[in-house]
């Protein structure tokens, strides 16, 4: 028997995950990094079994024909997921659209997956060097980076994104990261302030926003990039 996608939880309903888009979304469980600012940490764990039935979850997603546009598999990091490529081609039967957010962490599992997926969101934690103080895992940037690369080539539907805080990345570093991605080609770029809700690290969590980031740095970013979003706290 094939194995099935591990699904942690179901949204099934929403307009804010896939731009334009009326989407349900399937959080797929587990994930290789251990980001302060995460706000899904029961979805870390790559636990034994499912906690939801794939089975289930496509029986309810059949109910929403008609009333979504799209499907959007995020996490955790649903690109760990080995069963995530056939997941794709059950819901696509269904004639939903398909979004992917991801972290970019398994850039050859994601180059066999671009030609199932509509638009994709990438979360670009860091300048690419940087990235261990984010994720805790050595050389996770370079992941990253090989999945932004896979990305921009493929032409795909994209929204690079950073989620900032003042305790993690300086103004400086956000300047120095979207100019490497502006020079990628990347044309929409999303800059999500830190939000405490779900987050279980007190320092991040105890730290003052108010002000960050600065009206400078966001005037910047839009000069740099043709589809820039600012998401406030
Ligand atoms: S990559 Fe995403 S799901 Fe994984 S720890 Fe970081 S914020 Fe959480």
């Amino acid at each position: 028997m094939p194995r099935s996608l591990k699904v942690g939880g179901v949204t099934p309903f929403t307009a804010t995950d896939y731009p334009g888009q009326v989407a349900a979304v399937v959080f797929v469980q587990g994930c290789p990094w251990q980001c302060g600012y995460c706000h899904n940490t029961h979805l870390q764990p790559r636990l034994q079994k499912s906690p939801l039935q794939w089975s289930r979850v496509l029986g309810l997603l059949e109910k929403r024909v008609g009333l979504v546009d799209a499907v959007v598999f995020s996490g955790g990091e649903p690109t760990l997921d080995p069963a995530l490529g056939n997941a794709m081609r059950d819901v696509r039967r269904l004639g939903f659209k398909i979004g992917l957010h991801t972290g970019g962490a398994y850039p050859h599992r994601l180059v066999e997956l671009l030609p199932e997926i509509d638009w994709v969101a990438l979360d670009v934690k860091a300048p690419f060097e940087q990235y261990e103080k984010i994720t805790g895992v050595s050389d996770s940037g370079q992941q990253t980076l090989a999945s932004a690369e896979a990305i921009i080539a493929s032409g795909i539907d994209h929204e690079f994104r950073t989620t900032v805080h003042p305790a993690l990345l300086s103004e400086d570093d956000v300047i120095e990261l979207a100019r490497s991605l502006s020079g990628m080609g990347v044309k929409n770029y999303a800059l999500q302030v830190f939000r405490a809700q779900g987050c279980k690290t007190k320092e991040l969590k105890a730290t003052a926003i108010a002000g960050y980031p600065s009206a400078d740095l966001v005037e910047t970013l839009r000069q740099m990039f043709p589809g820039f979003v600012h998401r406030p706290a």
